[in-house]
């Protein structure tokens, strides 16, 4: 608790020492003004009044922000579960049907090869097309 410096004086008892501060307002005050709160002293109601309603204040705020936090954490959790799940299946949709997926895949690589194989020919064409394009300049000059 805040002690009051030494030698200050009550404000409302100019002739009384204080012994403590108000917790609100920091006024020195002496025992007959002290009024108790939660093993805290303040010198008025008004001070006291104002103390609960802060805490109060603060105490919503932080449950807001940890219901916020919570709320958070919920829709955190669910999204690691759904992609948890999505991988699960996936997992387990190629563990029963590898043989389906491998030929798949592998179809797939197939056609990679044939496209690439057409256009290795398409290139050829291209080539070809070029050469028959200079023989047929190289006759005219
Ligand atoms: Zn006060
Ligand atoms: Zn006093």
């Amino acid at each position: 608790m805040a002690k009051a410096p030494a030698g200050s004086v009550c404000l409302n008892h100019p002739n009384t020492p204080a012994v403590t501060r108000c917790a609100t307002c920091s006024k020195p005050i002496c025992q007959q003004c002290i009024i108790k709160h939660g093993g805290v002293s303040y010198c008025s109601t008004l001070c006291r009044d104002n103390a609960v309603r802060t805490g109060a204040m603060v105490e919503d705020v932080q449950k807001r922000k940890g219901a916020a936090n919570f709320k958070r954490f919920v829709i955190r959790l669910v999204q690691l579960l759904i992609l948890l799940a999505v991988l699960g299946a996936a997992y387990w949709y190629y563990k029963n049907n590898k043989s389906k997926v491998d030929s798949k895949l592998q179809q797939g690589i197939q056609k990679v090869e044939q496209g690439k194989q057409e256009l290795m020919d398409k290139g050829h064409n291209v080539i070809k097309d070029s050469q028959y394009k200079k023989d047929r300049e190289n006759l005219i000059k």
